[in-house]
């Protein structure tokens, strides 16, 4: 049987209708080898972003079952043109709907999760030799009700159908060449990785890498489907994402990520005795707010100070909730500080090499870089220093690990 790869193009690789076609020919350039073809697309350019604005117009709180009724109409847009504009190559193309090729999910609107895949109807239509085009962040629940999958979640339909019709890997065209070592938009001579581990793509993605979507990753490591990431609009290699192979084992550290979108809330005087720490955090996960970093002072006088941070957007609502709590247990003030940035380096190479937090501590000493929080997994560190300093932090920091072009 012909290999079957899967391909997802994101909004802006079908931004318009020129994109559109360049897609279709890229598209046929594959099927041309001989290659069973499934090809996930998100909507056009911005369109989601459109449509959620639409929806303010009209109300603060839509309903969620709508949100998805709105937001889906995106990529049943672009599915449509595709297959268009490969007829008009001569080839044969049909799009569906995420509910079309049996994508069922559970019911939680806008951040659905996929349950299983009916994978026959496309099975058929690849028999006949067709390329199949679905579309990309949509599902259906048993019930019906159409569903979207998150932010991103056409990388999730991707990764998804790879895994179920038994791809080769899934190929993700983006508007980006590949991951990199750094922001190129913040560092100047970052370096293209050519592969790179589920884990560090997890952990660069949470650490504020936006290439993929981290839910899409984490499915792509649980069933092992490798990801190619790579530029729609040049035929150069990009980075392959999949499992831990022995040679990546020598790159210590793979990138360096800075993350504006997080505030600092701090808890002072906090009586330090069982039980205070699960109250607070419990009443915070209660009102729905993600924490990131948490850092517990030693208590020399029986109280202590609890330092945490969340994401900005949710700085004013977790403020009240952490003021509630504070009175609650008897604790002192709750300040607050919107100007930190966390920067991170990440390598799975750190399980056996040391000194690399002593590492990163210098450079950012010797750039006269103040830490102010510091925490730890097996393969990242993250300091939370003053956002003004961000970019000379991680520019230094880059270099320092010699992650860029010219060493
Ligand atoms: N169109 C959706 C979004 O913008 C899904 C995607 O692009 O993957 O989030
Ligand atoms: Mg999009």
């Amino acid at each position: 049987m012909n290999r079957l790869i899967v391909q997802k193009y994101g909004g802006s690789s079908v931004a318009d209708t020129d994109r559109i076609k360049g897609v279709a020919k890229r598209v046929v350039r594959h099927r041309k080898k001989g290659c069973r073809m499934v090809v996930v697309v998100s909507a056009l350019g911005d369109t989601t972003d459109k449509l959620i604005e639409l929806s303010r117009e009209i109300t603060d709180s839509p309903s969620e079952r709508e949100m998805d009724m709105l937001m889906s109409t995106g990529e049943q847009v672009s599915v449509a043109l595709l297959a268009m504009a490969i007829h008009k190559l001569g080839y044969e193309a049909i799009s569906f709907t995420g509910a079309q090729v049996g994508i069922i999910t559970d019911t939680s609107h806008t951040m659905a999760r996929i349950l299983k895949i009916n994978t026959r109807r496309i099975e058929q239509e690849l028999k006949k030799g067709k390329i199949v085009i679905v579309a990309g962040f949509q599902g259906i629940t048993m019930t019906q009700d159409i569903t979207t999958l998150g932010r991103g979640g056409s990388n999730l339909t991707a990764v998804a159908l790879a895994k179920a019709l038994g791809a080769m890997y899934c190929e993700m065209n983006t508007d980006v060449p590949g991951v990199f070592t750094a922001d190129p938009r913040v560092v100047p001579n970052v370096r293209k990785l050519s592969r790179i581990s589920y884990e560090e793509m997890l952990e660069l993605a949470s650490a504020g890498a936006q290439v993929l979507q981290p839910r899409s990753i984490e499915v792509a490591k649980k069933f092992n489907v490798p990801i190619h990431v790579r530029s729609t609009f040049s035929d150069e290699e990009g980075t392959v994402i999949s499992k831990e192979v022995k040679t990546m084992e020598d790159i210590v550290v793979s990138g360096v990520t800075v993350n504006r979108n997080e505030a600092k809330i701090t808890l002072c005087d906090v009586p330090d005795k069982p039980g205070i720490a699960a109250k607070i955090f419990k009443m915070i996960a209660q009102n729905n707010i993600n924490i990131d970093m948490i850092i517990q002072n030693v208590s020399r006088t029986g109280y202590t100070d609890i330092s945490f941070t969340v994401l900005q957007r949710d700085l004013s609502k977790t403020m009240k909730v952490a003021k509630k709590v504070a009175d609650k247990i008897g604790a002192g003030i709750v300040t607050f500080n919107d100007n930190i940035a966390k920067i991170s380096v990440v390598g799975i190479g750190m399980r056996s090499h040391s000194g690399i937090a002593a590492k990163m501590f210098s450079s950012l000493a010797r750039n006269k870089i103040n830490i102010d929080m510091i925490s730890t997994s097996e393969i990242k560190i993250s300091c939370v220093i003053n956002r003004k300093q961000a970019t000379k932090a991680v520019r230094a920091i880059h270099k320092e690990f010699g992650l860029g072009r010219t060493r």
